[in-house]
């Protein structure tokens, strides 16, 4: 099984991405969590990314694409794989897209988590990261709707799309992300 995770900052990606992994036995690439570590690591891509994350912006596609392309590789010898927080502008989407025809592999699913922006909000203040503060979920927030959401669009159109509301239980999402899968 081949799927994206789409969703607003805090709508509970890597939640659901640790249950489907558990469930499906699926690869877990998560973008957000490779950034991390290179920061912590003091990696050339943790120092061209830092300010980034620190900000709440994205990291430019030339950064992201430059490093996404050999993780992609690998990722067709494993039993399947889920991508949370990848991709994350229709320049990325496109360059998966490239790969996944090369492959051919399509994906299964895009699975679109829909959560309301106050929800959003209130979960982002109380698990807050590192040097989080309002000032950078706000920007996220606009991050995500501006440059993130027009992947609804674009999968919508190649019918991949999977809405599912997750302003609801853990529990409660994953089982209708799975019946979407059946
Ligand atoms: P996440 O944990 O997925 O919310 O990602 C945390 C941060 O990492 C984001 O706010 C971005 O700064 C950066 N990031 C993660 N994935 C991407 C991506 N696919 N494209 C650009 N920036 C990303």
């Amino acid at each position: 099984m081949r799927l994206v995770l789409l969703g607003a900052p805090g709508s509970g990606k890597g939640t659901q991405a640790a249950k489907l992994v558990q469930r499906f036995g699926l690869r877990h690439v998560s973008t957000g969590d490779i950034f991390r570590k290179a920061i912590s690591d003091r990696s050339s891509l943790g120092c061209e990314a830092k300010r980034y994350l620190d900000e709440g912006l994205l990291v430019p596609d030339s950064i992201v694409l430059g490093m996404i392309g050999s993780i992609l590789d690998e990722l067709f010898s494993t039993r399947g794989f889920i991508l949370d927080g990848f991709p994350r502008t229709v320049a990325q989407a496109e360059q998966l897209d490239h790969v996944l025809a090369n492959q051919k592999q399509p994906l299964d699913a895009v699975v679109d988590l829909k959560v309301a922006d106050e929800v959003l909000f209130k979960r982002l203040l109380a698990r807050k990261r590192g040097d989080d503060t309002e000032e950078t979920i706000r920007v996220r927030l606009k991050t995500f709707r501006e440059q993130t959401e027009p992947l609804r669009h674009y999968y919508a159109l190649r019918n991949r799309l999977k809405a599912v509301e997750g302003a609801r239980s853990v529990e409660e999402v994953f089982e209708s992300i799975v019946e979407h899968l059946s």
